[in-house]
């Protein structure tokens, strides 16, 4: 099967190194999983945990080893300071790199965090790949776009309606971002500077690189349940903040009304997107890529009742009577929290170059997601919520 691989422009696929910088994390896992099981790649998996790709990393059966066991290894490291880092780039085709902040509950309380993490922690990962002549596919994010140019127009304004005034693309639309006050954009600026510090060292210096700006990526595995599989003041992003209050009964939190709209991406077909970056870098390199699912938008309230009515079927529990309750944004996440209103991605550049289409519907995703969240989490909240305590 793998070595049969060709690409877009029907050439073989060699068998490529890849060193993945935040392998444990949720889109890391899949992209692993996805590597592992259909290609002959072989893995640099590097990250200070591996939680959440233990499943590829030790055989499930005692004796029996995966049958990927040799081309997958694990580096546990910190990019911010080991050594080991350049070497690692060096053996490899080809760098992906995800380690990062992105939690909009850290961005205004931890932006000092958010800073180094996105920008002066990646500075290295860019300067090893570009003095060593090594690919570099960089993970960006569609919050670079900030606010729409629409939010500013009159709330009765019929441009409002109109697409170029709200549609986000990659070589046209302006990065739009609030006070600095707004913590919120700590996160967003320092995407955007590397992203334009890559884009310089493609032009100055002949970087090879590819920048991806994923909109709304979710699936199973994203974030942590808070209590169970991670800290229980930590706030997760929304998927999990909601699938939080549906295990626990509780109602899903409105912030600010559930007023902004998303466009949500299930993570397998935005993986799909990924891999056909990875096998074809004459028609992904030099290029940014917004990687969504422009059919899939709701406001966030929309998203609370289609993820109520989802869990309800998944779980076979009635839902509450109020099963909503709205929130402050200064409650919910404190001083200097700010919004993206809308996010609807323009999709020609990534369809021109890769011919690369979202292919499953909001409800879809939520259903096999909030399957998973139920098998993964339900009893382990029941053992919780009953333990008596302490004195
Ligand atoms: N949000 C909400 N309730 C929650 C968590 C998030 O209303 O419990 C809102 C948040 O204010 C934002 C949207 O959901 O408008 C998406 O938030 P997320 O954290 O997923 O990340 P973002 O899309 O803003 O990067």
């Amino acid at each position: 099967m793998a070595s049969a691989r060709i690409d877009l422009d029907g050439n073989p696929i060699k068998p490529l190194t890849i060193c993945m910088i935040g392998a444990g994390g949720f889109i890391g896992s899949h992209l692993c999983e996805k590597l592992l099981a259909e290609t002959p790649h072989t893995l640099l998996a590097v990250d200070v945990y591996n939680d959440k790709i233990k499943h590829l990393l030790e055989p499930s059966g005692s004796s029996s080893s995966s049958p990927w066991a040799d081309r997958i290894q694990f580096h546990r490291l910190n990019i911010k300071n080991d050594s080991r880092l350049e070497g690692l780039i060096k053996m490899a085709d080809l760098t992906v790199n995800l380690a990062a902040i992105c939690t909009p509950a850290d961005y205004n309380t931890r932006p000092l965090d958010t800073i180094y993490s996105n920008f002066i922690d990646a500075l290295p990962v860019v300067k090893y790949c570009s003095e060593n002549g090594k690919r570099l596919i960089h993970f960006s994010t569609c919050e670079v776009y900030g606010k729409t140019i629409g939010c500013f127009l009159p709330k009765d304004s019929p441009l409002r309606q109109d697409p170029d005034y709200f549609v986000l693309k990659e070589d046209a639309s302006p990065c739009i971002f609030g006070p600095i006050e707004k913590q919120r954009w700590s996160y967003a600026c320092a995407k955007q500077l590397i992203e334009r510090l890559i884009y310089a060292e493609g032009s100055e210096n002949g970087l090879e690189f590819t920048i991806v700006r994923p909109f709304n990526w979710i699936g199973p595995r994203m974030d942590f349940i808070p209590g169970i599989d991670g800290p229980s003041e930590g706030v997760p992003r929304v998927l999990a903040c909601f699938s939080n209050n549906l295990l626990r009964h509780e109602p899903l939190k409105l912030v600010d009304g559930g007023e902004s709209q998303r466009t949500f991406v299930y993570i397998k077909d935005a993986i799909e997107a990924v891999l056909l970056m990875i096998e074809n870098p004459a028609r992904a390199n030099g290029h940014i890529f917004n990687v969504g699912n422009p059919n899939n938008e709701v406001t966030v309230r929309q998203l609370a009742e289609m993820m109520t009515q989802v869990y309800a079927k998944v779980s076979g529990e009635t839902p509450l009577d109020s099963p909503t309750i709205d929130v402050s944004s200064k409650e919910f996440y404190g001083e200097g929290y700010d919004d993206s209103d809308k996010r609807i991605p323009d999709m020609t550049i990534i369809n021109r170059q890769l011919g690369w289409n979202p292919k499953t519907s909001l409800w879809d995703l939520l259903e096999s997601t909030l399957t998973y969240q139920h098998r993964t989490y339900a009893e382990a909240i029941k053992k919780s919520t009953s333990k008596p305590l302490a004195s």
